[in-house]
């Protein structure tokens, strides 16, 4: 029988609903959360590690870093064939990608979650369990990066993202779809995420925010950032990359300052494009130096960034680093 370790780190699927406080609080043990699962026995050696029991808004990157240190050591065990993380769901997704982009093992490393708590009449979290385990021990987990699994769907970490506040069916790809299906007798992975990348840093850089754009926004917040100096920003523009006109001027003197500046979309899906020329699309701020995110949204843009930094201070440098995506022509060289 494969062995798995499962990682536990809190979120819904670790708590459970407390009279007192009139909420879902953490409240399972890792023990708790095996014993929920009893078909594990009959799918692989499990042993679980309490790395920690917090809500997944509490996790900081720097926790994230860390963790991914510790999957990396705890992989390298030869008798281990994969890893389970067990997460919340709120940011998942951005364990999930900072753990792709980090991670030295090719074993599989899947994470998941619940949106149910232990006490609710439809708590998902076992079935999740099992399902990720079931994805550990596949033969086909190996070398797709980091996996999430939830629903029976095994997503790319750096494709997935939460769709829903409270459906159980909230992880979903946008424009790419999962990469396989958890059946009740295995795990079945149909395609593979061609955009595997790593960034090999001993430090992260967590002072990067994230600015969403809308209608009429000035440059406040950039003024702002300008005289922290924050290390890094990330524009969650409009489309395919375009900002008002005055957000632009904020970037601008942003630039002037030296911070490194990512444009991604607010539209959760496809990539950040110069199209356009006029005053606040993504063409008309290419001369101050600011940074295309490709399609990454833009959590996971600032996760790169934070990554990134821990690397290199040098624009032209951060640039080449988010530059990476498949096209036709590099597949023709892969296959
Ligand atoms: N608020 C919870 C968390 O992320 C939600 C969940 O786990 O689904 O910790």
């Amino acid at each position: 029988m494969k062995h798995v370790i499962v990682i536990t780190t809190g979120g819904t699927i670790a708590m459970k609903y407390d009279k007192v406080t009139g909420g879902l609080i953490p409240a399972v043990s890792g023990a708790d959360l095996l014993e929920a699962v009893p078909a594990l026995k009959n799918t692989a050696k499990v042993e679980v590690v309490e790395y920690s029991n917090v809500p997944s808004g509490h996790i900081t990157p720097e926790m994230m870093f860390s963790l991914g240190k510790f999957v990396d050591e705890k992989a390298a065990q030869a008798d281990i064939a994969g890893i389970v993380i067990t997460h919340g769901t709120d940011t998942l997704e951005e364990t999930a990608y900072l753990l792709d982009l980090m991670l030295k093992t090719c074993k599989p490393v899947c994470i998941t979650g619940a949106m149910r708590g232990a006490t609710d009449m439809s708590w998902d979290g076992p079935g999740n369990i099992l399902a990720a385990v079931q994805t550990a021990i596949s033969e086909s987990a190996i070398g797709q990066g980091v996996l999430v699994v939830l629903n029976n769907q095994i997503h790319a970490a750096r494709e997935v993202t939460k769709t829903h506040a409270v459906d159980t069916d909230t992880f979903a790809s946008p424009w790419w779809g999962p990469i396989g299906y958890v059946y009740a007798d295995a795990a079945v992975i149909r395609r593979h995420s061609l955009c595997l990348e790593k960034i090999c840093t001993e430090t992260l850089v967590p002072d990067v925010y994230l600015i969403k754009c809308a209608a009429g926004m000035d440059e406040y917040l950039f003024e702002c950032l300008r005289k922290k100096p924050a290390a890094g920003i990330v524009v969650e523009a409009f489309g395919c990359g375009n900002v008002p006109p005055a957000v632009k001027h904020g970037i601008e003197l942003c630039r002037k300052a030296g911070i490194p500046v990512v444009i991604a979309s607010r539209t959760y899906a496809g990539r950040v494009v110069p199209a356009y020329s006029y005053e606040g699309s993504a063409g008309s701020m290419l001369s101050c130096g600011v940074i295309m995110a490709n399609e990454l949204t833009g959590q996971k843009a600032r996760i790169k960034l934070m990554l990134a930094l821990g690397l290199t201070k040098d624009n032209q440098e951060l640039t080449k680093l988010f530059a990476c995506h498949t096209t036709a022509e590099s597949l023709t060289k892969v296959f």
